[in-house]
C-alpha cells in the first residue's frame, strides 16, 4: 500500500475539488474519509473530531461500523486516540492491539486491523481532532505516509473550519476577553489597536499547483533568510546585548538547521504551498515542544516561531515590518523584545503603548519610551501568540495589566480612571509654572533627565528647571553608524540652544557592557553591567571620549558647560577623565579656538565604593550626581535590568536609605551640591524620603516632575528630616510603610 510520490498531491487536489462541492457537512467528512482510505490504499480511514476541551468523538468512519458515528466517544488520554490528542504527536504502530493504551470498542468492528497510524489535526498548536487510518497487515507504515498523512491533516483542519467545525471556536476564542500580567516599564494608560511588531502571516493557499514551482520559492525565500540573519549578526543591532546575541546565533543554527528544512521541504513535496508547508512544520513543532516546562526549550520554540515567521514574510512578499505598514492612530506595540532603535523607527505621533514579552525597568528601550512618554509593560509572558493585528487592547501601567478585546465593563472602568487621569494631569498642569518649594520655603532643584532632542524640545512644558541628567550615549544607541565629532557637536550645539538659560548637565559616553553601540566591537563579557564600560572603556581607549569632549568644549563656546563622568569607581579615576577633559581643552585654547566661559565638572556616584573615598573626591568636584540606578544594582548585588532581581529589594529600607543618608551628609560637610538623577527619586514617597535625608535636587524622568512637585509644594522639609533622622535611629520592621506613616501624618500629597 505505500503511496507514490503522486499520491499526496493527487490527494490534496481531490480534497479541494470535494470542498468545492455543494453537500452538506457530514456528507462531505464521509466523503473526506473514503477519498483518503482510497488513496492510501487503507481499509479503514476515520476522524475524531474534538467535543469539548477534554473528549473526542468519532465524527466520520470508512471501514468501521457506521453506526459508531458519534456514539464513540474517548477522552483525551484515553485509547490510541486520546492518546495522540493528549500528546500531540502521530502513533505508528504495527500491532495496534499491542499497544498499552489501545482500548477496544466492540461498536467500531476494528478487531481485525491491527497496522495503525494516527496524527492530530492542529489548530494553531492546539488539537481539534485526530485523523486515523488503518489496515489488517500487520507492518509499520512508511515515515513518507506519515508525513503524508500529516499534511492531509493540516488541510483537513483548514477544511474543518471552513466547514463552520471549529470557525466558531477559533473566531471566539480569538474575540476572548483576556488580561495578561506585566510589569510597569514607564507611566501611564492607553487604549487602542494591536499592532505586532513582527507581523504573523496567516496562510490562506495550502495546497500548491507545482511542487518544482514550490520547492524553488522556498529555496529562494530560506536564502533570504540566511542572508537577513547573517545580516543582523554582522549589524548587531543597537538591542543586541549579550543575551540578544544569543539569541541571534540560535536563529543563525536554526537557519541553516537540516532537519527543519528538510522537514519542510518534504511538506512542499506532499503538495503543499511553500508557505503551508512552513506552517505545518511549525505546527509539528509548536504541538511537540509548547507544553514544556523547560524554559530552555519554550525559549527555542520561540526562536524556530520567529524564524518561520520571518520565512513566512519573505515568501509572502510581506519582509517589512509594521513600522513601515501603515500605523493606525491609536497603535499599541507588542513585541517579543526591541531596541531603542527599532522603536524610533515608528512614527510617535502615531504610538500609544508598548507591550514587550521581555524587559526589565533599566532596558534601554523603555528609556527611549520614556522620553517619548509611551505608556510600556515589559515581562508580559504569552501575549505575542495570543494577540492579532488590529485588536482592541489596554495597556494599564499602574496596575500592571494589558486587557486584549476588554469586555464593555473594563473599557467602561479604564475610560473612568483615563478621565480621573486627565485631572490629575490636568493638575500637575497648574503648578508646572511654579516654583518646586517646600511648605517651608525650602527651595528645590527640580530638573529633568534627557538623552534625545524630543527631551529638550519639551523642557519647558514638564515645569522641570534644568536638564540635570543628559543621558549622551542615547545619539550613539540610536544611530547605525558612530555619530562623526561635527554630528556630535551639532546636537550638543541645538540642545544649549535651545534650553536657552537654562543648564544641561551633560555626561560623557557611557556605553560598552550591556549599552552596546552596533559598530563599536567589544568582546562578550560574563557581567557586563560591572565590566568595561563607561569610565573604564574612556581610560582605556580615550579616543572616542576626547571627541565628544571637544565637540562638548566647541559646542557650549562663550557659554557655560556642566560635564559629569560616568561610573566613577576611584579617586584616580575621576583624575585621569578630568586630565583628559582639561587637555582637550588647553588643545583648544592653544589652537585659538573659543572655549566655554565656565566649566563645572561633576562625578556620578553608581558605585558602592566611591562612597568611602568621598571626602577625598569632593574637593575636586564642582557637583556630585547620584546615579542610584546603577548604585541601587550594585548595592544590593541585584541586576536592575533582570525581572527577577530588578525589584527584589525595597530601595526604601534602612541599608539603602542609610547609605544615601551618609552620601549626603558627607557632601553637605563639603559644601559639594549633590543630586539624585536615578529613577528612585521619580516617585514621590520615595522622593520624600529623599527629601528628608536632605536632598535639594533632583533630576528625574518627565512624567515624575508633577507629582514629584505636588509632593514637595505640600511638605515641610524640617518636619520631614525630623522624622526620617528617627527613622534611621528607630529601624522599624517596614521601613515603606512606616514612611507612608509619615506622608499621612504630615498631610503630603502623594
Ligand atoms: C543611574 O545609574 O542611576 C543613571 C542615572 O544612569 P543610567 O540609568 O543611564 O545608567
Ligand atoms: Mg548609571
Amino acid at each position: 500500500m505505500p503511496l507514490s510520490s503522486e499520491g499526496p498531491r493527487l490527494l490534496l487536489r481531490r480534497l479541494r475539488q470535494l470542498m468545492a462541492a455543494s453537500d452538506g457537512d457530514q456528507a462531505r467528512l464521509d466523503k473526506i474519509v473514503a477519498l483518503i482510505a482510497t488513496s492510501m490504499n487503507a481499509a479503514v480511514c476515520s476522524v475524531y473530531l474534538s467535543r469539548g476541551a477534554h473528549t473526542l468523538g468519532l465524527a466520520a468512519t470508512e471501514g468501521l461500523n457506521q453506526d459508531a458515528v458519534n456514539k464513540t466517544i474517548l477522552h483525551v488520554g484515553e485509547g490510541l486516540v486520546g492518546d495522540i490528542a493528549q500528546h500531540k504527536r502521530p502513533l505508528n504502530l504495527a500491532d495496534a492491539t499491542a499497544h498499552p493504551r489501545f482500548a477496544y470498542r466492540p461498536e467500531t468492528g476494528e478487531d481485525p486491523f491491527k497496522s495503525f497510524v494516527g496524527v492530530p489535526i492542529l489548530r494553531r498548536g492546539d488539537v481539534r481532532g485526530v485523523l486515523v487510518v488503518q489496515n489488517a497487515t500487520q507492518r509499520d507504515f512508511l515515515n513518507e505516509e506519515v508525513e503524508a498523512l500529516q499534511t492531509v491533516a493540516m488541510v483537513l483542519s483548514e477544511m474543518l473550519s471552513a466547514l463552520g467545525e471549529t470557525a466558531d471556536e477559533d473566531e471566539a476564542e480569538q474575540n476572548l476577553s483576556r488580561v495578561f500580567a506585566g510589569r510597569g516599564l514607564t507611566e501611564g494608560l492607553a487604549m487602542g489597536h494591536v499592532i505586532l511588531h513582527e507581523p504573523r502571516v496567516e496562510v490562506t493557499k495550502l495546497i500548491g499547483d507545482d511542487p518544482d514551482e514550490e520547492a524553488k520559492r522556498l529555496e529562494a525565500a530560506v536564502y533570504q533568510l540566511r542572508r537577513n540573519v547573517d545580516e543582523m549578526l554582522d549589524k548587531d543591532d543597537v538591542s543586541h546585548d549579550g543575551e540578544h546575541m544569543a539569541v541571534l546565533e540560535a536563529y543563525r543554527m536554526f537557519a541553516n538547521d537540516r532537519g527543519w528544512l528538510r522537514r519542510i521541504h518534504t511538506a512542499v513535496q506532499t503538495g503543499l504551498t511553500a508557505e503551508a508547508a512552513v506552517e505545518r512544520v511549525n505546527n509539528g513543532m509548536r504541538a511537540r515542544l509548547g507544553g514544556q516546562r523547560d524554559a530552555y526549550l519554550r525559549e527555542r520554540l520561540h526562536d524556530f516561531e520567529d524564524l518561520s515567521n520571518r520565512l513566512l514574510r519573505i515568501l509572502s512578499g510581506r519582509a517589512q515590518l509594521a513600522s513601515e505598514d501603515k500605523l493606525p492612530r491609536d497603535a499599541i506595540l507588542l513585541a517579543r523584545t526591541m531596541g531603542p532603535a527599532e522603536l524610533l523607527d515608528y512614527d510617535r505621533r502615531k504610538l500609544r503603548g508598548l507591550v514587550l514579552e521581555d524587559g526589565a525597568l533599566g532596558a534601554h528601550v523603555s528609556i527611549v519610551a520614556r522620553a517619548l512618554n509611551i505608556p510600556m509593560l515589559g515581562d508580559v509572558r504569552g501575549i505575542v501568540d495570543a494577540a492579532r493585528d488590529g485588536q482592541e487592547i489596554i495597556v494599564d501601567v499602574d496596575q500592571n495589566e494589558v486587557h486584549l478585546n476588554p469586555a464593555s465593563d473594563i473599557v467602561e472602568a479604564y475610560s473612568n480612571r483615563a478621565r480621573l487621569r486627565a485631572r490629575r494631569m490636568q493638575r500637575y498642569a497648574r503648578i508646572k509654572h511654579l516654583p518646586a518649594e517646600t511648605k517651608d520655603g525650602v527651595q528645590i532643584q527640580l530638573d529633568k533627565n534627557a538623552g534625545l532632542m524630543v527631551d529638550v524640545e519639551n523642557l519647558t512644558d514638564s515645569g522641570a528647571e534644568n536638564i540635570g541628567l543628559f543621558r549622551t550615549e542615547l545619539q550613539f544607541m540610536v544611530s547605525a553608524t558612530m555619530p562623526r565629532a561635527n554630528e556630535q557637536e551639532l546636537m550638543y550645539r541645538e540642545v544649549l540652544d535651545s534650553v536657552g538659560a537654562r543648564d544641561v548637565v551633560f555626561r560623557t559616553l557611557d556605553v560598552g557592557g550591556d549599552k552596546v553601540l552596533p559598530y563599536l566591537r567589544t568582546s562578550v563579557e560574563e557581567n557586563p553591567a560591572m565590566g568595561w564600560r563607561a569610565t573604564r572603556m574612556a581610560l582605556d581607549r580615550p579616543g572616542l571620549v576626547r571627541v565628544q569632549m571637544r565637540a562638548l568644549l566647541r559646542a557650549a563656546a562663550g557659554r557655560k558647560l556642566s560635564i559629569m563622568f560616568p561610573l566613577i569607581t576611584t579617586l584616580e579615576e575621576f583624575r585621569a577623565t578630568r586630565a583628559l577633559l582639561d587637555l582637550e581643552k588647553a588643545r583648544l585654547e592653544s589652537f585659538g579656538h573659543a572655549v566655554p566661559a565656565s566649566l563645572e565638572v561633576g562625578a556620578m556616584l553608581e558605585v558602592p565604593a566611591l562612597v568611602w573615598e568621598l571626602d577625598q573626591l569632593l574637593p575636586e568636584l564642582d557637583f556630585l550626581s547620584v546615579g542610584t540606578n546603577d548604585l541601587m544594582q550594585f548595592f544590593f548585588a541585584a541586576d536592575r535590568g533582570n525581572p527577577q532581581t530588578s525589584h527584589r529589594y525595597d530601595f526604601l529600607s534602612l541599608a539603602s536609605l542609610r547609605l544615601l543618608a551618609q552620601i549626603q551628609s558627607t557632601c553637605a560637610a563639603h559644601k559639594v551640591p549633590v543630586s539624585i538623577c536615578g529613577e528612585l527619586g521619580g516617585r514621590p514617597l520615595e522622593a520624600m524620603a529623599l527629601l528628608g535625608l536632605g536632598y535639594e535636587r533632583f533630576s528625574l524622568p518627565s512624567a515624575s516632575i508633577g507629582p514629584v512637585k505636588r509632593m514637595i509644594r505640600s511638605a515641610s522639609q524640617a518636619k520631614l528630616e525630623a522624622a526620617l533622622s528617627s527613622l534611621l535611629s528607630e529601624a522599624p520592621a517596614n521601613m515603606r510603610d512606616a514612611i507612608h506613616q509619615i506622608a499621612d501624618a504630615q498631610g503630603v500629597k502623594l
